[in-house]
């Protein structure tokens, strides 16, 4: 193990671990509200560190980890399940406001009125809390058209 260059080696990442990075894949998520913090990460965390970010690759276990070293929440640990996190869930909703789940995401991508215009049109009328009801304390536009975009992109291109 190497020595520490002014990041503390408890992570176990050595010297080229990315502080902001994820403690167990590695890649840099995005910090979260303190809201978000609040609603999603167990109180026992929340003792030992006042930020958090939340780590964005859909197949790593890590859901919240505190910026430089600390405990991570794993997506296990979470009140509710989150589309972001299980890439292979069907049920899970991937738009927490308005309930919608990546299954039903996948399967009305390619419609007239695909699950984004849906969620884009309801933002505007009855107004989201992402902050509060989406762990990953953002808008669940993007993710909803990520996987939108991966499915009709996998589509136009696999002959059937
Ligand atoms: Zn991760």
């Amino acid at each position: 193990m190497s020595s520490p260059t002014g990041h503390p080696d408890c992570c176990g990442g050595g010297d080229d671990h990315d502080p902001l990075g994820c403690p167990l894949c590695g890649q840099r998520g995005h910090g979260v509200p303190p809201e978000t913090v609040d609603a999603f990460v167990p109180e026992a965390h929340r003792e030992e560190s006042g930020s958090f970010w939340f780590c964005d690759t859909p197949e790593c276990a890590v859901a919240f980890y505190p910026p430089g070293c600390g405990a991570p929440v794993f997506v296990s640990e979470l009140p509710v399940p989150t589309g972001v996190k299980a890439p292979f869930s069907d049920t899970a909703p991937l738009c927490h406001c308005f309930g919608i789940t990546r299954g039903e995401v996948v399967a009305r991508a390619a419609s007239d009125h695909p699950a984004s215009a849906e969620v884009a049109e309801r933002m505007k009328s009855e107004g989201c809390a992402c902050a509060i009801k989406n762990p990953t304390g953002q808008c669940c536009l993007g993710d909803v058209r990520a996987v939108e975009g991966a499915q009709t992109g996998q589509k136009s291109g696999t002959v059937q």
